[in-house]
């Protein structure tokens, strides 16, 4: 029975009606509990109501929700200041969204060409698997035939290359080019790990052409790898990064963090925003930060992505019928299925854990940065659950397809 609600068809959801969240608990109104190894996507960063967060949200709640970017808004400072401190950066433009905060990266990168006499240089090389969000900009960078269909043209100035091939890459450099743009582990393009060797290889192609090299680290940022950025694994450093999910540990915020040189360019009037750094937004980033880059937090992280990597490992070593491996890196890890991740995902809903599917017929696992080694237990002891009855049923399913070849068309 379809339901006629008034809302955009754009999702389709699950049945699931979570009222209240704790830790890395979702509960529904009858009580019963959900482990979110989803977290909204990585965003929620922290669990659910992490006590310092809903602190610092109520107490910026009662004295200024927001002003413009026409005012000072000292939230921004500071929240700058840190992911200044703590990364390659020297100036931060905060947006809403990841995609917005892409944006701006796209437009400070073309900016800072032409403030050098080069305007032709407009080409950002993208990779292919890529995702980085929505609009008609992000779609486009994104390269993906079916977010691009039925929206008209393709926004130009992006160019989507094989993943990882370094040949493609230099033929494909011209006077035209003006940057390029990775995710340092693709997320939704399913939990595909960059190669150091890959990634210092672009820095390298970037300082040979004059090129500014712009990473997404919208999925992978804040601690989400185990590293602040997980740029840090190798050694190197972008001109221009984008942040958005786990940064408002589930508050909306984005943010375009920059060196000093590739910012210069973004003069008053190039870029603006109404809502982007808003009071609101900053108290809860600071906040995030706080936690994070408190003492041992990320040795937590670090810990926590040894079981869960162990986990995992074994989930794929007791069901080689439903995964062929694991992968990713820190809290950030995807298992690829060899049945419909949908399949498993839902199976896995069903018992109790949520996880999220991403392409090439993966799941993702990306827990709460907080989550206990007991989380994690509780959450395997739910999967082998779910995954027993799907490996079963999946063994008859093969069964039945053997005795019944017709059957199938
Ligand atoms: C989610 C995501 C985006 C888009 O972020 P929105 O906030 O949905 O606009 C961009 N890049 C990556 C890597 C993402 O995971």
């Amino acid at each position: 029975m379809a339901e006629e609600r008034s809302i955009f068809g754009t999702y389709v959801h699950s049945e699931h009606e979570f009222v209240r969240g704790e830790g890395v608990r979702l509960f529904q109104a009858d009580g019963s509990d959900h482990i979110d190894f989803y977290a909204g996507i990585a965003t929620s960063s922290l669990g659910h109501a992490h006590p310092h967060l809903v602190a610092c949200l109520k107490e910026q709640a009662d004295k200024l929700w927001h002003l413009s970017n026409l005012y000072r808004i000292p939230g921004q400072d500071k929240l700058a200041e840190r992911l200044c401190a703590n990364s390659f950066a020297d100036k931060v433009f905060f947006a809403n969204s990841g995609a917005e905060a892409l944006e701006c990266a796209f437009k400070t990168a073309r900016r800072y060409h032409y403030d050098r006499g080069e305007p032709e240089r407009i080409n950002i090389l993208t990779f292919e698997g890529a995702f980085h969000g929505r609009t008609l900009a992000a779609i486009a960078a994104g390269g993906q035939e079916k977010y691009l269909e039925g929206f008209g043209p393709k926004a130009p100035g992006f160019i989507s290359l094989p993943f990882g091939d370094e040949k493609a890459l230099d033929a494909a450099i011209d006077d035209e080019t003006a940057a390029i743009l990775i995710e340092p582990i693709q997320g939704e393009g399913g939990v595909r790990e960059v190669p150091k060797e890959f990634l210092c290889h672009l820095r390298q192609v970037c300082d040979e052409h004059g090129l500014l090299l712009i990473l997404d680290e919208v999925q992978t940022g804040i601690g989400r790898t185990g590293k602040l950025f997980a740029y840090e694994w190798a050694g190197i450093e972008p001109d221009l990064m984008a942040l958005a999910k786990g940064l408002g540990g589930g508050f909306p915020v984005g943010a375009c963090l920059a060196t000093e040189a590739a910012a210069a360019a973004m003069v008053p009037g190039t870029h603006a925003t109404t809502f982007g750094g808003n009071p609101l937004a900053m108290a809860v980033a600071n906040a995030v930060i706080d936690v994070v880059t408190e003492d041992g937090f990320l040795d937590h992280v670090n810990q926590m992505s040894i079981e869960l990597a162990q986990h995992a490992a074994e989930l794929v070593d007791t069901y080689p019928d439903l995964f062929e491996e694991m992968r990713g890196r820190g809290l950030l890890r995807g298992l690829k299925c060899r049945v419909p991740n949908t399949e498993v995902s839902a199976a896995l809903r069903g018992a109790g854990v949520l996880v999220a599917p991403a392409g090439d017929n993966v799941v993702r696992l990306m827990p709460p940065l907080v989550v206990t080694s007991q989380d994690l237990r509780e959450a395997r002891q739910r999967m082998d659950e779910a995954l027993a009855g799907l490996a079963d049923d999946g063994g008859q399913a093969k069964r039945d397809e053997a005795l019944q070849p017709a059957a199938k068309a």
